[in-house]
């Protein structure tokens, strides 16, 4: 029998999300000899355009805005080390409610059945140990993000040789925390109203609801370096304006809610790998 490399595979909705959510565990398990595979479901058309043209206005151009990411996302992985990047290459759905969300070819319009059989594909091509994808509230409640969600778990179910399956949360104690740094370095970022801040209070998990939490911060650098990749992405550049001491103290540990689990490794865990190795 010939034997095969333990394989972490991520499932993200959009160039850059893999850095934000993942950058540290994938670059972790990269440097220990893990294979990885990284997922991109959708082309980020609805993200930034150059010069900051954001989505709607005029000069934004979608598949000009995809080509940009692509390169993005491709040295972004240079910077984590990650093996494998597999493009489902569906139309970014926007945020919810807009138009885009319908628009032919969108992640969210595509049937799940339809993703998960990609998906599934590639579950049999790598054979994945662990895979890591959102919550079923896409973390925030991005259409993209619930839908790699849906996608991934009906790929799972239909092959159904994942060891292990996580998914990405926050503490809320470090949601907390990660308000306060955004009043510190946000520049116009201004305090959420009422219904705002109440949405935001539901992000993540009570820090004891929290199964694995792994310590990254030894590539708290490189995570730094793989958003530093998607600048031209607005919402990144907040971070990088932290400067790596302070991005790594506050984006240093990820954490994840484990959902599934063959091993029966003791949790809390500090290992996605733990009972695997
Ligand atoms: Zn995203």
């Amino acid at each position: 029998m010939v034997e095969r490399p333990l394989t972490l595979m991520a499932v993200h909705a959009h160039p850059d999300d893999e850095a934000t959510g993942t950058g540290g565990v994938l670059a972790r398990y990269a440097a220990e000899g893990i294979r990885t595979v990284l997922v991109t479901c959708t082309d980020g058309g609805c993200g930034d355009g150059p010069g900051g043209v954001k989505p709607g206005d005029p000069g934004h151009d979608p598949a000009a805005v995809a080509a940009m990411r692509r390169e993005e996302l491709r040295a972004s992985c240079e910077v984590l080390g990650i093996g494998h990047l597999e493009l489902l290459e569906y139309a970014d759905s926007g945020m919810m409610g807009w138009a885009a969300n319908d628009a032919p070819g969108s992640f969210w319009r595509t049937p799940v059945e339809e993703g998960a059989a990609r998906l599934a594909e590639l579950l049999k091509q790598y054979k994945p140990d662990v895979v890591v994808t959102y919550d079923e509230n896409g973390f925030y409640g991005h259409p993209d993000h619930i839908q790699a969600n849906r996608i991934t778990m009906a790929a799972l179910e239909m092959t159904g040789m994942t060891p292990k399956v996580y998914w990405t949360t926050a503490p809320r104690s470090q949601m907390q925390r990660f308000g306060e740094v955004m009043r510190e370095f946000g520049g116009d970022w201004e305090e959420p109203d009422p219904a705002e801040a109440a949405a935001l209070a539901e992000i993540g998990l009570p820090d004891e609801e929290i199964t694995t939490w792994v310590d990254t911060t030894a590539f708290g650098d490189r995570k730094f370096d793989a958003l530093a990749a998607h600048a031209s992405q607005g919402e990144n550049i907040f971070f990088l304006k932290m400067g790596k001491e302070r991005f790594t103290e506050l984006m240093g540990t990820e954490t994840f809610v484990r959902v599934q689990d063959t091993t029966g490794a003791a949790v809390p865990e500090n290992d996605l790998f733990a009972g695997l190795r």
